[in-house]
């Protein structure tokens, strides 16, 4: 008999679930009735607009086009983060480093990474400009596709900026077009009975139905009502619990850039992502350091350039994530089931990596508690590993300008395993046995290697370099060479390619 699939929420997390599932289970035969019910008082969080490269291929699983994609949300490619003033500056020269998505494998006997250490290329170079094809591109203002490029491929891996609420309203289109049912309704009410959900009542009307994905946000209606006792805060290791976010004109004569722009301030750090039509910009900060006004106007100052504001917005952040993501029938999917602060703009990962992992675990009539158990630990990993990438890029700062800086150092002390970690990658070069047994699924070694050399921590060698280890470099040039001939820059792609600006 046919299930049914009900949906609370109407976001991101809510809308590309709903077409991920509705592709995997109603394309030959329907399968799964799915329906969502979203509030027409209650607005959708807006911000979300930085994402990593991987929602490429969730995007292409969804059926989307990318040409309309970029079309519809006013977006822009994204090859990776520059991170500036994230240690202290030198001779007064802010500090900088590239986060690009590339994995750069070249070199023979050893990868360019370990040739970089090797043959002591600190003196000359950043690590991320002298192993990385990305960094060259990001730094000439080059976006990541040919002319030639097929849709979701590019010269290097890329990933998107893009309007949220544009995003929101486009996957909305494609899901209901795709036959998923639409509800505008509020939700007051939860029945429950032997840990399942039996009904979500609204004040017209009651929904029934086999499965509920609660994707209500940071409110988590539907996991609170099955139970008080399922979460667990990380904000002893990423104390930023607020954001200040505010919408601006993209300034005069600017190409968007084709990387995210992530600059540390006093109690945390700013974004900047440039769409065709604007930009974001906002401030993630430890709450109980700044009052909303103190960060708004930080963030107002440090953007120095006060027309062109389009609308200022503030939020509160619940940062952790549930127990159980799965309990029942019910399965927690967006920020209802947890939310690491955005320095790496994973939340549509985490939506992507949720939705794609439910595909597989409820393709059973009757899933027992061991799938359940093994959906929960799965992303009870995810989120884990992700908790110790980030606070990777707080733990290794030298800044003591403030509280909150000389705090992040011991900010390691809250992951598990970290600081060992952190004492061997001073012997030796990070490699991905190191990080063995975890849940790595965007950030392996090639990602901690950028933020750890980024952040000058660096292994102590005692081993002596060769010609031969330089071969790596002048293959790299040469493919730097052909790549910046082969892409253009970002405006002028956006506005050739994609009948965008
Ligand atoms: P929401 O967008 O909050 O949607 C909740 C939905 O639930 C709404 O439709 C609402 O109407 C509905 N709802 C709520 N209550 C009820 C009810 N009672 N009845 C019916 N419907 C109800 N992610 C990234 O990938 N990249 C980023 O750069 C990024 N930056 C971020 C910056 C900040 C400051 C924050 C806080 C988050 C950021 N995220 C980012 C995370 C991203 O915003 C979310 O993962 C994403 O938007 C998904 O949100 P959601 O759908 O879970 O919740």
């Amino acid at each position: 008999m046919q299930k049914t699939l009900t949906i609370v929420g109407g976001g991101s997390s809510g809308w590309m679930t709903a077409i991920y599932l509705n592709r995997l289970f109603n394309q030959s035969e329907q399968r799964l009735q799915i329906r969502l019910v979203e509030s027409p008082d209650i607005g959708i969080i807006g911000v979300g607009e930085a994402t990593v490269h991987s929602i490429r291929f969730f995007f292409a699983a969804m059926g989307l086009d990318e040409q309309e994609l970029l079309r519809e949300t006013n977006a822009s490619f994204k090859t990776g983060i520059l991170f500036r003033n994230w240690m202290a500056p030198v001779n007064g020269v802010m500090h900088e480093y590239f986060h690009p998505f590339e994995q750069q494998q070249l070199g023979r006997q050893l990868d360019i990474s370990s040739c970089w250490f090797v043959q002591k290329r600190e003196a000359q170079e950043r690590y991320d400009q002298g192993v990385s094809l990305s960094a060259a591109l990001m730094a000439a203002g080059h976006g990541p596709k040919s002319p030639q490029s097929r849709p979701y491929q590019g010269v290097v891996p890329y990933g998107y900026h893009l309007d949220a609420s544009l995003l929101a309203r486009f996957l909305r289109r494609k899901a209901v077009e795709a036959g998923v049912e639409h509800i505008q309704d509020t939700v007051t009410d939860v029945t429950v009975q032997d840990g399942n959900i039996l009904a979500v009542h609204s004040a017209q009307a009651s929904y029934h139905s086999d499965w509920f994905i609660d994707s209500t946000g940071f409110r988590g209606l539907l996991m609170e009502a099955l139970g008080q006792d399922n979460w667990q805060s990380f904000e002893d290791a990423l104390p930023c619990n607020r954001a200040v976010a505010i919408q601006r004109e993209l300034p005069k004569d600017q190409q968007p850039h084709p990387y995210t722009v992530a600059t540390a301030l006093s109690h945390g750090w700013a974004w900047q992502i440039d769409l065709t039509s604007r930009q974001g910009t906002g401030y993630v900060y430890d709450g109980n350091a700044l009052t909303p006004e103190q960060a708004e106007q930080e963030l107002r100052e440090f953007l120095g350039w006060d027309s062109g504001f389009i609308k200022c917005t503030h939020l509160k952040m619940k940062v952790g994530c549930r127990r159980e993501f799965w309990k029942g029938n019910c399965i927690a999917v967006g920020l209802a089931g947890g939310f690491i602060e955005p320095l790496e703009s994973t939340g549509l990962h985490l939506i992507n990596l949720g939705a794609r992992l439910l595909g597989t675990h409820l393709m059973q009539d009757k899933p027992g508690q061991v799938v359940r158990d093994a959906y929960n630990k799965a992303m009870n990993g995810f989120y884990q590993d992700l908790k110790r990438f980030i606070v990777l890029h707080y733990c290794l700062t030298n800044r003591t300008d403030t509280g909150f800086w000389r705090k992040a150092a011991a900010s390691a002390d809250y992951c598990e395993g970290l600081p060992e970690m952190l004492a061997l990658w001073k012997q030796k070069i990070c490699e991905y046995h190191d990080l063995a047994g975890g849940y790595a699924t965007t950030f392996v070694d090639e990602n901690y290697r950028y933020i750890l050399y980024g952040m000058q921590h660096y292994p102590e060698l005692n081993f002596a370099g060769c010609d031969e280890l330089n071969q790596p470099f002048e293959e790299l040039r040469r493919m730097s060479e052909k790549a910046l001939q082969m892409t253009m820059p970002h405006g002028d792609y956006l506005r050739q390619y994609c009948q965008q600006l």
